[in-house]
């Protein structure tokens, strides 16, 4: 309910935000559902209208893209998707490019590279948004992890992959691993990659829920490619879930940070 003390232009209620699940059937585990729940839920609380689409191989894609979100999978997963990902490269490359936010984990974040080659020796060749490679390794990196970014502070997760993931020179980190973890490649200490306002990353955990500045920075940039400006329209009682949600949130990383 909007309140008086709130009062909401009527010609802005019900601003649609179209949101992109990426094969939330093949890529999607270690609670990476979690993020497409996130951005469903703040965006209501911010006064947008969240338009998802939930889009598998072979379904039309959607008219409307103000954001793109991927989850991890287990190679097997990955080797479904990748016809259909070649066939939506184009697609993803120009959306990236007009600074529409992504956020790629794991098993998409390889693929979003230039190839991941398993640890069965088979090669997927990856869409290129990213200039990096991974290369899959017999021992699993697996646990907590905490990475500080300059952009969003500390950034909590837990990460779960074979691959090792190299940046090619100039390529921005998302993070730098802070303690805990392994990151792209437990070597350099850097963790996930960013272009435009595309984000690739280890992180499950889920990452939107414990890290609301890394959720901020993908919905108001999905406001700003809709609208122009992220203008948020709150009710109090949305403030104030809002605020619960951020509380919740301080809370797994304090218990994540320690
Ligand atoms: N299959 C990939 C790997 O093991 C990705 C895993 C994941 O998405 N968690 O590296």
């Amino acid at each position: 309910t909007l309140t008086q003390e709130h009062p909401v232009d009527a010609s802005r209620v019900g601003r649609p935000i179209d949101v992109v699940s990426l094969y939330p059937k093949d890529m999607n585990i270690y609670g990476d559902w979690g993020n497409v729940l996130t951005v469903e839920r703040r965006l209501v609380l911010y006064g947008y209208e969240p338009v998802m689409h939930y889009y598998n191989q072979g379904d039309p894609w959607p008219e409307q893209v103000d954001m793109v979100l991927g989850g991890g999978g287990q190679d097997s997963g990955q080797k479904k998707i990748t016809d259909d990902l070649f066939k939506r490269a184009d697609t993803l490359r120009a959306l990236a490019e007009a600074d529409v936010p992504m956020l790629m984990i794991c098993g998409l974040y390889q693929l979003f590279g230039e190839y991941f080659e398993t640890i069965d020796g088979s090669r997927l060749d990856g869409i290129n948004i990213f200039g990096v490679y991974t290369e899959g390794r017999e021992k699993r990196m697996i646990g907590n992890l905490v990475e500080r970014s300059d952009r969003f502070g500390d950034v909590v997760g837990y990460e779960n992959h074979s691959g090792q993931t190299f940046l090619r020179s100039g390529v921005e980190p998302f993070g730098l691993v802070a303690h805990d973890g392994t990151g792209n490649n437990g070597e350099d200490h850097t963790e996930g990659a960013r272009v435009h306002n595309v984000i690739g990353t280890y992180m499950h955990g889920s990452l939107l829920p414990k890290n609301p500045k890394v959720s901020d920075f993908l919905i108001s940039a999905a406001a700003e490619h809709r609208y122009g400006r992220f203008e948020p329209e709150q009710s109090q009682d949305q403030r104030a879930a809002l605020e619960a949600l951020d509380q919740f949130a301080a809370n797994a990383r304090r218990v994540a940070a320690a």
